[in-house]
Order: structure tokens, then sequence, then C-alpha cells
């Protein structure tokens, strides 16, 4: 049986934070802030297959209050999903997601994102696909305030039906 799962999310690009996404660290003068690491990708990633496995969504299971997430790894909460996802008896079959973002330029940080990723979500990189695209100047992810993050997962039971 397969499963389809859908995230999204968006961060606010600040002064004086490391940015994040993918869990790939980018050198940018502005970080994304959030009570983790902000890391947009990988929470709409989370919240994807969460979705795919009727897991609710990130906030329900990594509160923003609690302060055991403050300025947590995304990475980290990947984790922690996955493990969900694996207790019952779930493995990602594929992911695709699009970043959403005016400045600076990700395809540079595509591949490592990419493999970072994927052993995250224990698959081959060639099966998470990443795509970036500026938002052409318009609403708060063009004028440079924010970058969003649109993610598609597919899951499958572990034995094969
Ligand atoms: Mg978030």
């Amino acid at each position: 049986m397969h499963r389809i799962g859908i995230g999204s999310d968006i961060h606010r690009l600040v002064e004086g934070r490391r940015l994040v996404l993918g869990g790939v660290e980018i050198s940018h003068e502005r970080g994304l802030l959030g009570h983790s690491d902000g890391d947009s990708l990988t929470h709409a990633l989370c919240d994807a297959l969460l979705g795919a496995a009727g897991l609710g969504d990130i906030g329900s299971h990594f509160s923003d209050r609690d302060p055991e997430y403050a300025g947590v790894d995304s990475m980290a909460l990947l984790g922690r999903v996955m493990e969900m996802l694996a207790e019952r008896g779930y493995r990602v079959e594929n992911a695709d997601a699009t970043i959403h973002a005016e400045r600076p330029r990700m395809k540079p940080y595509i591949p490592a994102m990419r493999a970072r990723l994927a052993e995250a979500l224990g698959i081959e990189p060639e099966r998470v696909n990443l795509k970036a695209k500026t938002a052409e100047g318009l609403g708060a992810v063009g004028r440079g305030e924010a970058i969003a993050a649109d993610a598609v997962v597919l899951i499958a039971a572990s034995t094969a039906e």
C-alpha cells in the first residue's frame, strides 16, 4: 500500500541567524528565524512524511513552546519523524520538494541537501528531487523576507502488499 503526503513551510529571514536548508548550512548574510534552526525545507518534508502516515503535523509532535526544541537541528526532528514511520512499518519511496527563495542561489547547495536528506530518509539521493525557484520579486519571498518550501513524499508499507 502506498500513501502520499504534502508539506509546506515558511520562515522569516533575519540578521544574526545561520541559514540552514535541508540540513546544509548556506553562506548568506541572514538566516531563518524559528524556535528550531528554522529549516523550512526540512520542516516541509517532515510535514509531508507525517501527512502521508496520517500522523498530523510537525507542530503537534514538536511544540515550538517546548524548551527541549529550542534551537534544535531540524535534521534531528526529521530523524524522529522517520522513527515514527518505521515503527508503523513505512518506508519512503521518493520525495520531491521546491525551495522558494529570492536569494541566495540555491543551485550550488542542492547536491549536498539531496545527499543529507536522502540519508535521513533511508533512500538513494536520486529518489530525492529538489528544486529552487525565485518568486520574481513578488510577495514576502520575492522581497527577500522569507524562504518557503513545499514537499511531497510517497511512502509504502515495508512489507510488499
Ligand atoms: Mg517551520
